[in-house]
């Protein structure tokens, strides 16, 4: 087998869609499965759509996740230049060439023709398509209205009839007959190639052996094949990836927060959850495995385990997976990651943030959720005497008051501050006082948090929060009680 090389081409757009994200990944995954070579190129010839800095996203978010390209526009490689806008001239030419063998056309149409065109489609309610005006002019008239200075595109001649066949690694075989296919432009007016042409003609010299895209490009790939078939060139192997859809059947969206990669690393998803869940929209490893490094999943792919249906992305099972990645790290590596989550909500408190650590570690889901969930520990909140009526634990207001009076002064007595001691004494009280350990420890937790849920119980948040600040809190519960 040739060498497998696959590319990741996506234009410029300011963001990275978590649907781009999961292409890139496939496309790396069936080059890195195979030894083969992950190429990037940049498709940038829509210049109305440039956005400064556009480009750098992409290269920040595959240094971020790993997915290390072996050719592209930053590190070269054989076949560049890597960038579509600097190739210019290179489509020019292969457009030429087939404008030569009568495979395509120029076309001096003007917008106001093309317009018209338009509406007659749509009052037919038919899609719009060329009607092949300037199919048949003359080499002469066409010389002489580019001299004297007309607007012109170059476009595809799709045969009229016969049918395009091509088979599909996800979706199968797909036929469609010629007649439906539209002559589209090649050449814009302004130079520049459509994706229609950039994209056949960068694969092809780039040794392409996969495609790997968007299934909204599977309907125009027979035009794709047509001009392979023109130029002579062999096809590759096209792999047309599902939509990522939401439960509620709709699109991910910029504005919701959850169409991007930036969107869930900055709320402190971890890259390898983020891979990781989106490996599996629309990839089946075919075992009961769900949590992945990027290096497991090089070893579990396949593009047999790929599925046609559009995945649906699910909120919550990303939210399980990124609690799954926090767990498979070390506590020092959580620590380094959640640190500064601390140092918003955590100013003068005196604690030992690798106490939190531990307590964090075990429970996190999302690192942003953090700061909400410590702020106590920096400041005990305002909060009702009714949370100290819990129906489970079967505390009321009075069994509560009780608990933390006596649990005051077994505290107080103690030298050493160790939750080991902390526990035992504690243990010793609920037998004392003959109580369920709920009786003792609800009470003793919401004096020194003010808050229904806490990372960690009465033990532990004692631990963290030290003698004084311990013995404080409950007093100032043993007040509000008394009220
Ligand atoms: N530039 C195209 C996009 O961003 C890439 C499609 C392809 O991978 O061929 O959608």
């Amino acid at each position: 087998m040739n060498e497998v090389r696959t590319r990741f081409a996506p234009s410029p757009t300011g963001y990275m869609h978590i649907g781009n994200l999961r292409t890139a990944l496939y496309a790396y995954l069936i080059a890195k499965k195979h030894n083969g070579k992950f190429i990037l190129r940049i498709e940038d010839t829509d210049q109305g759509r440039y956005v400064e800095g556009a480009v750098d996203v992409i290269y920040n978010t595959l240094n971020i996740v790993g997915m290390k390209h072996d050719e592209g526009p930053d590190i070269g490689g054989p076949y560049g230049p890597y960038v579509q806008s600097e190739r210019q001239d290179i489509y020019k030419e292969y457009a030429q060439k087939l404008v030569e063998s009568g495979d395509a056309y120029y076309c001096f149409c003007t917008k106001e023709r093309l317009e018209n065109l338009r509406h007659d489609c749509e009052a037919r309610k038919m899609p719009f398509k060329y009607d092949g005006y300037c199919r048949s002019l003359s080499k002469a008239e066409i010389e002489d209205r580019i001299a004297n200075g007309e607007e012109y595109v170059i476009r595809q001649r799709i045969p009229d009839r016969g049918v395009t066949t091509f088979k599909d690694e996800v979706y199968g075989k797909i036929a469609v007959e010629n007649e439906t296919l539209d002559d589209n432009i090649l050449i814009k007016s302004d130079g520049m190639p459509t994706y229609n042409f950039a994209n056949v003609v960068d694969d092809h010299l780039m040794g392409i052996t996969h495609v790997v895209r968007g299934s909204e490009y599977l309907s125009s790939t027979p035009k794709y094949n047509l001009l392979y078939k023109a130029f002579g060139w062999e096809i590759p192997n096209y792999i047309h990836l599902p939509l990522i859809m939401k439960d509620n059947g709709k699109k991910l969206s910029k504005r919701e927060g959850d169409a991007s990669f930036e969107d869930f690393y900055n709320k402190g998803y971890l890259k390898e959850a983020i891979i990781n869940y989106i490996a599996l929209l629309g990839w089946s490893p075919g075992t009961e495995q769900e949590v992945f490094t990027l290096d497991e999943l090089i070893q579990a792919f396949s593009i047999k385990g790929l599925n046609k249906s559009s995945a649906i992305f699910d909120p919550n099972k990303l939210r399980w997976m990124n609690g799954e990645h926090i767990r498979r790290k070390s506590l020092e590596e959580f620590h380094e990651l959640a640190l500064p989550y601390y140092k918003e909500v955590i100013k003068d408190a005196d604690i030992d943030p690798m106490k939190l650590s531990k307590l964090l570690h075990v429970r996190t889901e999302v690192l942003s959720e953090i700061p909400e969930n410590i702020d106590f520990v920096e400041k005990l909140p305002e909060y009702d005497v009714d949370l100290y009526v819990h129906k489970k634990m079967k505390t009321n207001l009075e069994n509560s008051k009780e608990a933390l009076i006596r649990a005051y002064d077994v505290l107080e007595k103690l030298d050493k501050w160790e939750e080991e001691i902390i526990h035992d004494i504690l243990m010793d009280l609920v037998k004392d006082m003959g109580v369920k350990n709920g009786q003792v420890l609800w009470p003793v937790r919401t004096a020194l948090s003010g808050k229904k849920f806490t990372p960690g119980g009465a033990i532990e948040l004692a631990g963290l929060l030290g003698k004084e600040e311990t013995l404080r809190r409950l007093r100032i519960g043993i007040d509000k009680l008394s009220k």
